[in-house]
Protein backbone atom coordinates (compact mmCIF):
# COMPACT_ATOMS: atom_id res chain seq x y z
CA UNK A 1 0.00 0.00 0.00
CA UNK A 2 1.34 3.41 -0.89
CA UNK A 3 1.61 6.10 0.97
CA UNK A 4 1.08 9.96 -0.41
CA UNK A 5 1.56 12.15 2.62
CA UNK A 6 5.21 12.70 1.63
CA UNK A 7 3.79 14.14 -1.71
CA UNK A 8 5.33 18.34 -1.99
CA UNK A 9 2.56 20.11 -0.26
CA UNK A 10 1.47 22.99 -2.17
CA UNK A 11 0.63 25.70 0.33
CA UNK A 12 2.26 27.05 3.70
CA UNK A 13 -1.27 25.91 5.04
CA UNK A 14 -1.15 22.64 3.84
CA UNK A 15 2.48 21.67 4.86
CA UNK A 16 1.30 22.24 8.32
CA UNK A 17 -1.99 20.06 8.22
CA UNK A 18 0.20 17.62 6.91
CA UNK A 19 2.60 17.97 9.85
CA UNK A 20 -0.34 16.42 11.74
CA UNK A 21 -1.89 14.40 9.45
CA UNK A 22 1.42 12.31 8.87
CA UNK A 23 0.98 10.02 11.64
CA UNK A 24 -2.38 9.00 11.36
CA UNK A 25 -2.48 8.27 7.65
CA UNK A 26 0.85 6.70 7.69
CA UNK A 27 -0.51 4.21 11.16
CA UNK A 28 -3.57 3.49 9.66
CA UNK A 29 -2.52 2.77 5.95
CA UNK A 30 -1.56 -1.26 6.42
CA UNK A 31 -4.64 -1.53 8.94
CA UNK A 32 -7.05 -0.53 5.74
CA UNK A 33 -8.14 -1.79 2.60
CA UNK A 34 -6.69 -0.03 -0.16
CA UNK A 35 -9.73 1.60 -1.55
CA UNK A 36 -10.74 3.09 2.04
CA UNK A 37 -7.12 3.94 2.50
CA UNK A 38 -7.47 5.72 -0.79
CA UNK A 39 -10.09 7.72 0.08
CA UNK A 40 -8.84 8.58 3.69
CA UNK A 41 -5.37 9.85 2.59
CA UNK A 42 -5.33 11.05 -1.20
CA UNK A 43 -7.82 14.00 -1.17
CA UNK A 44 -8.32 16.20 1.58
CA UNK A 45 -11.42 17.62 -0.68
CA UNK A 46 -13.29 14.05 -1.28
CA UNK A 47 -15.53 13.20 1.80
CA UNK A 48 -13.40 10.70 4.43
CA UNK A 49 -14.81 7.88 6.03
CA UNK A 50 -16.06 8.02 9.39
CA UNK A 51 -14.07 7.19 12.70
CA UNK A 52 -16.77 3.86 12.84
CA UNK A 53 -15.76 3.01 9.46
CA UNK A 54 -12.46 2.69 10.05
CA UNK A 55 -12.32 0.65 12.77
CA UNK A 56 -14.80 -1.68 11.13
CA UNK A 57 -12.14 -1.69 8.42
CA UNK A 58 -9.62 -2.55 10.91
CA UNK A 59 -11.81 -5.64 12.22
CA UNK A 60 -12.56 -7.18 8.85
CA UNK A 61 -8.58 -6.81 7.60
CA UNK A 62 -7.73 -8.61 11.22
CA UNK A 63 -10.68 -11.25 10.94
CA UNK A 64 -9.81 -12.31 7.18
CA UNK A 65 -6.85 -14.24 8.81
CA UNK A 66 -8.21 -18.16 9.28
CA UNK A 67 -7.63 -18.97 12.73
CA UNK A 68 -4.46 -21.70 13.17
CA UNK A 69 -3.56 -24.45 16.38
CA UNK A 70 -0.50 -25.16 17.75
CA UNK A 71 -0.40 -26.70 20.80
CA UNK A 72 2.68 -25.33 22.82
CA UNK A 73 2.11 -28.08 25.78
CA UNK A 74 -0.02 -31.07 26.88
CA UNK A 75 -3.46 -28.61 27.37
CA UNK A 76 -2.06 -25.27 26.34
CA UNK A 77 -2.62 -24.72 23.06
CA UNK A 78 -1.80 -21.40 20.72
CA UNK A 79 -4.52 -20.25 18.31
CA UNK A 80 -3.33 -17.44 16.30
CA UNK A 81 -4.69 -15.24 13.35
CA UNK A 82 -7.92 -13.08 13.42
CA UNK A 83 -5.65 -10.27 15.26
CA UNK A 84 -3.34 -11.60 17.09
CA UNK A 85 -2.53 -14.37 19.50
CA UNK A 86 -4.62 -16.20 21.83
CA UNK A 87 -3.47 -18.51 24.46
CA UNK A 88 -5.82 -21.56 25.90
CA UNK A 89 -4.75 -23.23 29.06
CA UNK A 90 -7.97 -26.33 29.05
CA UNK A 91 -8.67 -29.27 31.43
CA UNK A 92 -10.58 -30.55 34.18
CA UNK A 93 -10.83 -27.03 36.02
CA UNK A 94 -12.27 -25.26 32.53
CA UNK A 95 -10.79 -23.31 29.61
CA UNK A 96 -8.30 -19.96 30.69
CA UNK A 97 -8.39 -18.05 27.83
CA UNK A 98 -6.14 -15.00 27.29
CA UNK A 99 -6.31 -12.10 24.73
CA UNK A 100 -10.03 -12.91 22.35
CA UNK A 101 -9.32 -11.51 18.66
CA UNK A 102 -12.08 -8.89 17.40
CA UNK A 103 -15.18 -9.29 17.19
CA UNK A 104 -16.44 -10.69 13.74
CA UNK A 105 -13.89 -13.57 14.14
CA UNK A 106 -16.52 -14.76 17.09
CA UNK A 107 -18.04 -17.72 14.95
CA UNK A 108 -14.34 -19.28 14.30
CA UNK A 109 -13.25 -18.41 17.75
CA UNK A 110 -16.00 -20.21 19.22
CA UNK A 111 -15.13 -23.11 16.98
CA UNK A 112 -11.59 -23.48 17.59
CA UNK A 113 -12.29 -23.19 21.45
CA UNK A 114 -15.37 -25.93 21.34
CA UNK A 115 -12.81 -28.02 19.16
CA UNK A 116 -10.45 -28.08 22.30
CA UNK A 117 -13.03 -30.04 24.52
CA UNK A 118 -16.27 -29.78 26.48
CA UNK A 119 -15.25 -27.76 29.24
CA UNK A 120 -16.51 -24.24 29.89
CA UNK A 121 -14.30 -21.07 29.63
CA UNK A 122 -14.01 -20.25 32.77
CA UNK A 123 -11.45 -16.93 32.60
CA UNK A 124 -10.63 -14.68 29.71
CA UNK A 125 -7.27 -12.57 30.64
CA UNK A 126 -6.99 -9.63 28.82
CA UNK A 127 -3.07 -8.64 27.85
CA UNK A 128 -3.84 -5.12 27.67
CA UNK A 129 -6.90 -2.88 26.44
CA UNK A 130 -6.50 -2.86 22.67
CA UNK A 131 -9.96 -3.88 20.64
CA UNK A 132 -7.97 -6.73 19.29
CA UNK A 133 -7.56 -8.55 21.81
CA UNK A 134 -10.55 -7.75 24.10
CA UNK A 135 -13.17 -7.54 21.31
CA UNK A 136 -14.65 -10.68 22.58
CA UNK A 137 -15.10 -10.66 26.58
CA UNK A 138 -18.86 -9.69 26.55
CA UNK A 139 -19.59 -12.83 24.49
CA UNK A 140 -16.97 -15.24 26.56
CA UNK A 141 -18.62 -13.42 29.55
CA UNK A 142 -22.39 -14.30 28.76
CA UNK A 143 -21.14 -17.63 28.22
CA UNK A 144 -19.94 -17.69 31.89
CA UNK A 145 -16.02 -16.30 31.48
CA UNK A 146 -14.69 -13.86 34.34
CA UNK A 147 -12.30 -11.43 32.77
CA UNK A 148 -9.48 -10.94 34.64
CA UNK A 149 -7.05 -7.64 34.01
CA UNK A 150 -5.13 -5.08 35.24
CA UNK A 151 -7.29 -2.35 36.73
CA UNK A 152 -6.40 -0.07 33.98
CA UNK A 153 -7.39 -2.11 31.41
CA UNK A 154 -10.73 -1.69 32.44
CA UNK A 155 -10.01 2.19 33.17
CA UNK A 156 -9.21 2.48 29.09
CA UNK A 157 -11.75 0.50 28.25
CA UNK A 158 -14.50 2.35 30.33
CA UNK A 159 -12.89 5.45 28.43
CA UNK A 160 -13.56 7.14 25.13
CA UNK A 161 -10.38 7.33 23.47
CA UNK A 162 -9.26 9.28 20.03
CA UNK A 163 -6.69 7.69 18.70
CA UNK A 164 -3.56 10.68 19.08
CA UNK A 165 -2.22 10.31 15.54
CA UNK A 166 -4.55 11.60 13.04
CA UNK A 167 -4.72 13.07 10.00
CA UNK A 168 -6.98 16.22 9.32
CA UNK A 169 -9.34 16.81 6.77
CA UNK A 170 -10.64 20.29 4.53
CA UNK A 171 -12.04 21.68 7.23
CA UNK A 172 -9.15 21.06 9.69
CA UNK A 173 -11.22 19.09 11.86
CA UNK A 174 -9.89 16.28 13.19
CA UNK A 175 -11.00 12.34 12.20
CA UNK A 176 -9.53 9.12 12.85
CA UNK A 177 -9.99 6.14 14.88
CA UNK A 178 -12.15 6.91 18.02
CA UNK A 179 -13.38 4.25 20.55
CA UNK A 180 -16.41 4.63 22.70
CA UNK A 181 -16.60 3.21 26.25
CA UNK A 182 -16.83 -0.25 26.16
CA UNK A 183 -20.30 -1.47 27.05
CA UNK A 184 -20.42 -2.82 30.88
CA UNK A 185 -20.78 -6.33 30.15
CA UNK A 186 -17.69 -6.34 28.00
CA UNK A 187 -15.96 -5.01 31.01
CA UNK A 188 -13.09 -6.95 33.96
CA UNK A 189 -15.16 -8.22 36.50
CA UNK A 190 -12.06 -8.59 38.15
CA UNK A 191 -8.51 -6.54 38.48
CA UNK A 192 -5.11 -6.42 40.31
CA UNK A 193 -2.71 -3.41 40.50
CA UNK A 194 0.65 -4.86 40.13
CA UNK A 195 0.47 -9.36 40.11
CA UNK A 196 -1.68 -11.97 40.13
CA UNK A 197 -1.70 -15.70 40.54
CA UNK A 198 -4.07 -18.67 39.31
CA UNK A 199 -3.74 -22.53 40.21
CA UNK A 200 -5.90 -24.83 37.71
CA UNK A 201 -5.19 -27.57 35.48
CA UNK A 202 -2.11 -28.16 37.17
CA UNK A 203 -0.75 -24.99 36.15
CA UNK A 204 0.34 -22.50 38.04
CA UNK A 205 -0.44 -18.99 35.74
CA UNK A 206 1.47 -15.69 36.77
CA UNK A 207 0.03 -12.55 35.57
CA UNK A 208 2.37 -9.25 35.95
CA UNK A 209 2.15 -5.52 35.15
CA UNK A 210 4.93 -3.70 33.59
CA UNK A 211 5.69 -0.61 33.69
CA UNK A 212 3.74 1.50 30.84
CA UNK A 213 5.37 0.32 27.43
CA UNK A 214 3.14 -0.71 24.27
CA UNK A 215 -0.08 0.95 26.73
CA UNK A 216 -0.40 1.32 30.11
CA UNK A 217 -2.36 -1.35 30.57
CA UNK A 218 0.13 -4.60 29.82
CA UNK A 219 0.78 -7.75 31.44
CA UNK A 220 2.49 -10.99 30.59
CA UNK A 221 1.35 -13.92 31.42
CA UNK A 222 3.34 -16.86 32.53
CA UNK A 223 2.42 -20.85 32.37
CA UNK A 224 4.65 -21.58 34.70
CA UNK A 225 4.43 -25.45 34.07
CA UNK A 226 3.99 -25.37 30.29
CA UNK A 227 7.57 -23.24 30.21
CA UNK A 228 4.99 -20.27 28.05
CA UNK A 229 4.98 -16.27 28.09
CA UNK A 230 2.56 -14.76 26.52
CA UNK A 231 3.53 -11.33 26.49
CA UNK A 232 0.56 -9.54 24.63
CA UNK A 233 1.66 -6.26 22.16
CA UNK A 234 4.78 -5.86 24.51
CA UNK A 235 6.41 -8.05 21.50
CA UNK A 236 5.50 -7.95 17.75
CA UNK A 237 7.76 -11.24 16.77
CA UNK A 238 9.53 -9.87 13.31
CA UNK A 239 7.78 -6.83 12.64
CA UNK A 240 7.57 -3.08 13.66
CA UNK A 241 5.84 -2.98 16.41
CA UNK A 242 2.93 -0.43 16.94
CA UNK A 243 3.28 1.89 20.66
CA UNK A 244 0.36 3.53 21.83
CA UNK A 245 1.27 7.21 22.79
CA UNK A 246 -2.80 7.80 23.15
CA UNK A 247 -2.78 5.33 26.16
CA UNK A 248 0.80 5.60 27.98
CA UNK A 249 2.64 3.89 25.46
CA UNK A 250 7.12 4.40 25.94
CA UNK A 251 9.33 2.76 23.91
CA UNK A 252 11.92 2.71 27.16
CA UNK A 253 9.16 0.50 28.78
CA UNK A 254 8.89 -1.61 25.98
CA UNK A 255 12.78 -2.51 26.00
CA UNK A 256 12.44 -3.15 29.41
CA UNK A 257 9.58 -5.60 29.44
CA UNK A 258 11.87 -7.31 26.55
CA UNK A 259 14.68 -7.00 29.04
CA UNK A 260 12.81 -8.74 31.94
CA UNK A 261 11.17 -11.46 30.02
CA UNK A 262 14.88 -12.44 28.66
CA UNK A 263 15.67 -12.68 32.51
CA UNK A 264 13.10 -15.11 33.23
CA UNK A 265 13.03 -17.21 29.79
CA UNK A 266 15.09 -20.36 29.32
CA UNK A 267 16.49 -21.21 25.84
CA UNK A 268 13.36 -23.82 25.54
CA UNK A 269 10.80 -20.97 26.83
CA UNK A 270 8.19 -20.38 24.38
CA UNK A 271 7.46 -17.09 23.82
CA UNK A 272 3.55 -15.60 22.67
CA UNK A 273 3.90 -12.58 20.99
CA UNK A 274 0.57 -10.24 20.31
CA UNK A 275 1.66 -10.33 17.12
CA UNK A 276 3.54 -12.80 14.62
CA UNK A 277 4.70 -16.22 15.30
CA UNK A 278 5.72 -18.17 17.91
CA UNK A 279 8.97 -16.93 19.40
CA UNK A 280 12.11 -18.20 21.67
CA UNK A 281 14.29 -15.67 23.66
CA UNK A 282 16.69 -15.49 20.11
CA UNK A 283 13.92 -13.76 18.34
CA UNK A 284 12.95 -11.58 21.48
CA UNK A 285 16.36 -10.52 21.83
CA UNK A 286 16.67 -9.17 18.34
CA UNK A 287 13.30 -7.45 19.03
CA UNK A 288 15.08 -5.40 21.87
CA UNK A 289 17.89 -4.96 19.54
CA UNK A 290 15.89 -3.14 16.80
CA UNK A 291 14.12 -0.93 19.50
CA UNK A 292 16.95 -0.15 20.88
CA UNK A 293 18.29 1.16 17.82
CA UNK A 294 15.27 2.15 16.71
CA UNK A 295 14.88 4.83 19.94
CA UNK A 296 18.55 6.16 19.63
CA UNK A 297 18.47 7.23 16.05
CA UNK A 298 15.09 8.94 16.30
CA UNK A 299 16.13 10.20 19.45
CA UNK A 300 19.06 11.70 18.40
CA UNK A 301 16.60 13.23 15.82
CA UNK A 302 14.36 14.26 17.75
CA UNK A 303 16.70 15.94 20.24
CA UNK A 304 18.75 17.72 17.16
CA UNK A 305 15.43 19.78 16.83
CA UNK A 306 14.26 18.09 14.19
CA UNK A 307 10.09 17.52 13.32
CA UNK A 308 8.08 14.15 12.77
CA UNK A 309 8.53 14.98 9.50
CA UNK A 310 11.95 15.72 8.73
CA UNK A 311 12.92 12.80 10.66
CA UNK A 312 11.00 10.65 8.66
CA UNK A 313 12.79 12.19 5.15
CA UNK A 314 16.34 11.33 6.95
CA UNK A 315 14.95 7.53 6.47
CA UNK A 316 16.58 6.39 9.91
CA UNK A 317 15.70 2.92 9.48
CA UNK A 318 16.59 1.99 6.03
CA UNK A 319 19.29 -1.00 7.07
CA UNK A 320 16.37 -2.45 9.30
CA UNK A 321 13.46 -2.41 7.10
CA UNK A 322 14.19 -5.25 5.02
CA UNK A 323 13.57 -7.66 8.46
CA UNK A 324 11.29 -5.82 10.25
CA UNK A 325 9.37 -3.22 7.81
CA UNK A 326 6.78 -6.00 6.14
CA UNK A 327 4.38 -6.32 9.30
CA UNK A 328 1.58 -4.52 10.80
CA UNK A 329 3.81 -1.10 10.65
CA UNK A 330 5.69 -0.15 7.75
CA UNK A 331 9.14 1.77 8.33
CA UNK A 332 7.68 5.80 7.67
CA UNK A 333 4.97 4.50 10.10
CA UNK A 334 7.10 3.24 12.90
CA UNK A 335 9.23 5.97 12.64
CA UNK A 336 6.10 8.45 13.41
CA UNK A 337 4.88 5.92 16.11
CA UNK A 338 8.84 5.86 17.80
CA UNK A 339 9.23 9.62 17.27
CA UNK A 340 5.68 9.86 19.59
CA UNK A 341 7.04 7.45 22.37
CA UNK A 342 10.83 7.80 22.95
ZN1 LIG B 1 -2.21 -3.63 21.33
Amino acid sequence: MKLNFLRKPTSRREMLRDSVAVAGSALLAHLLPATLHRASAASYAQQEPSAADLLASMRAKFNAAPIQTQKLADNVTMLSGPGGSVVVLNGADGKFVVDTFVAPAWPKFKEALDGLGNAPVKYVIDTHWHFDHTDNNARLHAAGATVLAHENTKKRMSEPHDLPVLYRGPDGALAGLHFDPSPAEALPQHTFATSYQLQANGETVALQHVAPAHTDTDIYVHFQKANVIQMGDLFFNGMYPYIDPGTGGKIDGVIAAADKILSLAGNDTKIVPGHGPLANKVDLTRFRDMLITSRDRVQKLKSSGKSAQEALAEKPFADLDPVWGKGIINSDQFVQVVYLVV
